[in-house]
């Protein structure tokens, strides 16, 4: 049976456009007929309010009855898994989520459980998209277990690109120990402005410098409020903006990421070492 591919977008720095990107990849692979799983892994729940789920805290069923389960080994609630009417199922989360890094600490095989409780959905998805919470702490470790592969969504300034080789190395720990199968499928631009240099230069030194080891895809996502706008609303900026250059950037990334699948078996220089 055909599996999804999971796939982890991470970045330990906050507001780089994680939740942005993990939304509308999702609802543009489905736009291009893709079964699409999300799956909020941040306590904050920005994936769960961005699907216009106004109070996440008041939810019956998030991830953390899902990982709780997991840990007790009890059947998992299966209504936990919600549609949007864009075409995506996703698991919400919710503050909640916030003490898992605590249960987790002391859980038998403690890296392994969200792996272990999308296991039984990589059948029914051609993709499962992890939203991942700013830090390197457990939770971001059962992702990076979890996934297949990673996206590294960041911002063109100084400071966002230099947090990279650490979460390089994490990757590449977990690649090392626990995942050998996860590779980095590539580092994201995010909220470009071209109108300053500052973001062109540090875009171009990205490329020509980490770029030589690692994919950067040709996609950049440019700056515009419209995609800011798209949380508020509880929509993609497929159904907010239709046309608009946020909107085609992400439908020229689903292209980019869907690509990936054929070069699988080529050798590439962007394997994590
Ligand atoms: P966190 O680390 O807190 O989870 P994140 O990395 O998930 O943050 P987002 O929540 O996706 O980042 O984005 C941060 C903010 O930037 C949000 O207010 C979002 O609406 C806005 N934003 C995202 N993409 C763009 C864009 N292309 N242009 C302008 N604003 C954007
Ligand atoms: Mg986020």
């Amino acid at each position: 049976m055909e599996q999804a591919k999971v796939i982890a977008l991470t970045n330990q720095k906050g507001g780089v456009g994680k939740t942005t990107t993990t939304l509308n990849l999702g609802v543009g692979l489905a736009k291009a007929g893709k079964r699409v799983l999300l799956v909020d892994a941040d306590p904050q729940g920005s994936l769960t309010i961005s699907f216009g789920i106004k109070k996440p805290d008041e939810l019956p069923l998030s991830l953390a009855n899902i990982m709780q389960s997991a840990i007790l080994d009890t059947p998992a609630p299966m209504e936990s898994v919600l549609q949007h009417s864009e075409g995506v199922d996703f698991i919400p989360s919710n503050i909640e989520l916030s003490g898992m890094e605590l249960t987790l600490f002391n859980a038998m095989s403690r890296e392994y459980v969200l792996r272990e409780c999308l296991s039984k959905y990589r059948s029914n998805y051609d993709y499962i998209l992890i939203d991942c919470m700013p830090s390197l702490g457990m939770m971001t470790i059962n992702a990076l277990t979890a996934a297949d592969s990673v996206i590294i969504p960041t911002q063109p300034n100084f400071l966002s690109t230099k947090g990279i080789n650490l979460l390089l190395g994490s990757i590449s720990k977990v690649k090392r120990q626990i995942n050998p199968r996860l590779r980095i499928d590539g580092i994201l631009l995010t909220m470009v402005d071209n109108r300053t240099n500052n973001a062109r230069a540090v875009a171009e030194t990205l490329r020509s410098g980490i770029g030589q080891n690692l994919r950067v895809f040709d996609t950049e996502i440019p700056f515009s409020v419209r995609a800011a706008e798209c949380s508020i609303e509880g929509k993609s900026i497929f159904a907010h903006d239709k046309g608009g250059k946020v909107a085609l950037a992400y439908e020229s990334l689903v292209g980019e990421v869907s690509g990936l699948e054929c070069e699988i078996h080529r050798p590439r220089p962007d394997r994590v070492r």
